[in-house]
């Protein structure tokens, strides 16, 4: 078992909290039909045999939030995800933000 050696104590938590599986339901984009609407990937498993198995991480479960405002979360706010659904989630979450109305150039593209 490799663990990341950086807030091991929170990492653990976690993963214990979370099963050592991806907790996205969804939030990557990608509907995950496969775990039933959960993220099937768990934390040392092979996710093929052509893959390094996957390495789950500690994150934000509003992974837009990073840095130092991440790493002063508290334990209940974070979750458990697998590199591709945080990449995912990230990526959706702001595309949403970038989505939202702006006044001032909502006349621009009013298609
Ligand atoms: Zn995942
Ligand atoms: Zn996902």
């Amino acid at each position: 078992m490799s663990e990341p050696i950086v807030y091991a104590g929170t990492w653990r938590a976690v993963m214990a909290a979370a099963g050592r599986r991806c907790q996205c339901r969804g939030e990557c984009g990608n509907p995950h039909k496969k775990g039933e609407g959960r993220c099937p990937k768990e934390h040392d498993r092979y996710a093929s045999k052509h893959r390094a198995p996957v390495r789950l991480i500690a994150a934000p479960a509003d992974p837009t939030v990073t840095g130092l405002a991440a790493a002063a979360l508290s334990r209940g706010e974070l979750l458990a995800w697998c590199p591709e659904c945080h990449d995912g989630a990230r990526r959706a979450a702001n595309r949403q933000s970038r989505n939202q109305p702006d006044p001032e150039q909502d006349s621009l593209f009013d298609l």
